[in-house]
């Protein structure tokens, strides 16, 4: 190993004849290059190499290549959040003059992008039902450029008819974007479902430990995938390398996390459905579940980590017994997310929902008494007590 002469330069690793069986982490901002021809066999793809961290640096290719092969693609980009990967589609494949379709119960932000930016822009923005076919396909005109749909839903985990909208999309033309963040590759996979784009939040069950923020993003076309990488690397909606670096190992674990979360939520959905405080549970797995057919047909028996349910009447009315479920619950956290290894409660009418009228939540099934359970990776005994305990106090 020589060393440079330059005491501000960084040095280069020491010499070993032995490999580091862990991903080494690289923050490094800038890469140097031998010289003006060797910059220009890098931008013309000659040669493989890093240039400027924002247009791409090893963390993030590690990472996006680790969760291509669970979409079974290539070429895929990691995002600095799973909103930059949302953005990144919008803003890198529609123009004025376009219109986007998006499903009615969208993630909150990707619904705020459609309402407030993109109509600011002269981009026509619709809604249309995902869970009605017929009426999501009639949605889809032959001006429509682009359409965002989520396969389960946030809150009430309602199932998108998947091949009618698909079959709807191809036949005019238009981008089919999935957010697969709620299904993850293990229930679905993008190009499985005929998606043209397939988004996640890795933020959520991918990366699986709450302490990384960052999305990916994937294009069958590549002119479409260009495009997406190089609004992403212009608008500067990159990720991190530390971020990158522990997101890949919140990954190792996700098959394994995915399968215990999914045991336990199957169990808790039950026990909930038992219990004389609960009025209602939403599970896809189970046979009440509205959509349940479709759930057992697209989803190939993983029916996900995430249970909905509504508290039965109490004399005080539905803030007071959701306020003493929480305080009740003090084990599990009270928190805005979801996937993380530890079980999660949510409850959309004061978070995720919050700027929805009464009457608006309500249509889509939202009452004062909803909650939404993130499932972890607890023993199943733990999770038992810890709710026995908080619907007791209901
Ligand atoms: C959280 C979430 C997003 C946004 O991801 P961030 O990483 O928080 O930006 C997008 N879509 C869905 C379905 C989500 O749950």
């Amino acid at each position: 190993m020589t060393l440079p002469r330059n005491p501000l330069r960084g040095q280069p690793w020491p010499d070993s004849t032995t490999a580091p069986i862990g991903t080494a982490l690289q923050p490094s901002v800038a890469y140097t290059a031998a010289d003006p021809d060797a910059l220009d066999a890098l931008y013309t793809g000659q040669v493989a190499g890093f240039s400027y961290a924002r247009e791409g640096h090893p963390n993030a290719t590690v990472l996006a290549r680790r969760i291509d092969a669970l979409e079974g693609v290539e070429g895929g980009i990691v995002t600095g959040s799973g909103m930059a990967a949302v953005a990144a589609v919008m803003f890198g494949l529609l123009k004025t003059g376009d219109r986007v379709l998006g499903g009615t119960q969208l993630y909150g932000r990707s619904l705020r992008l459609m309402r407030e930016d993109l109509p600011r822009m002269g981009i026509d923005t619709v809604f249309a039902d995902p869970t009605d076919g017929p009426a999501f396909a009639a949605a889809i005109t032959p001006g429509t450029r682009l359409v965002l749909v989520e396969v389960v839903s946030n809150p009430t985990l309602r199932v998108a008819d998947m091949s009618a909208i698909a079959r709807a999309a191809r036949a005019a033309g238009a981008v089919l974007v999935v957010d697969n963040t709620f299904t993850t590759p293990a229930a679905i996979r993008g190009i499985d479902i005929g998606a043209d784009v397939v988004i996640h939040s890795v933020t959520k069950l991918l990366a699986g430990h709450s302490d990384v923020t960052l999305g990916y993003v994937h294009a069958h076309d590549p002119a479409q995938r260009k495009a997406i990488y190089d609004t992403a690397t212009t608008l500067g909606l990159t990720p991190s390398p530390f971020d990158c670096w522990l997101a890949e190992r919140g990954l190792m674990t996700f098959g394994l996390r995915f399968e215990r979360a999914q045991a336990n939520a199957a169990m808790l959905a039950d026990m909930l459905a038992a219990a004389p405080q609960v009025a209602r549970v939403l599970y896809p797995g189970r046979a009440d579940h509205p959509d349940h057919a479709r759930a057992a047909a697209l989803l190939d028996g993983q029916f996900g980590n995430m249970v909905t349910f509504d508290l039965a009447d109490t004399a005080d009315g539905g803030r007071a017994a959701a306020n003493r479920l929480v305080r009740a619950a003090a084990d599990l956290p009270f928190a805005p997310t979801l996937g993380d290894v530890a079980t999660t409660l949510s409850h959309p009418a004061s978070s995720s929902h919050r700027a929805l009228s009464p009457t608006e939540r309500g249509a889509i099934g939202i009452s004062e008494t909803t909650f939404r359970v993130s499932v972890g990776i607890e023993p199943p005994e733990f999770l038992r007590d810890a709710f026995a305990r908080a619907l007791a106090a209901v």
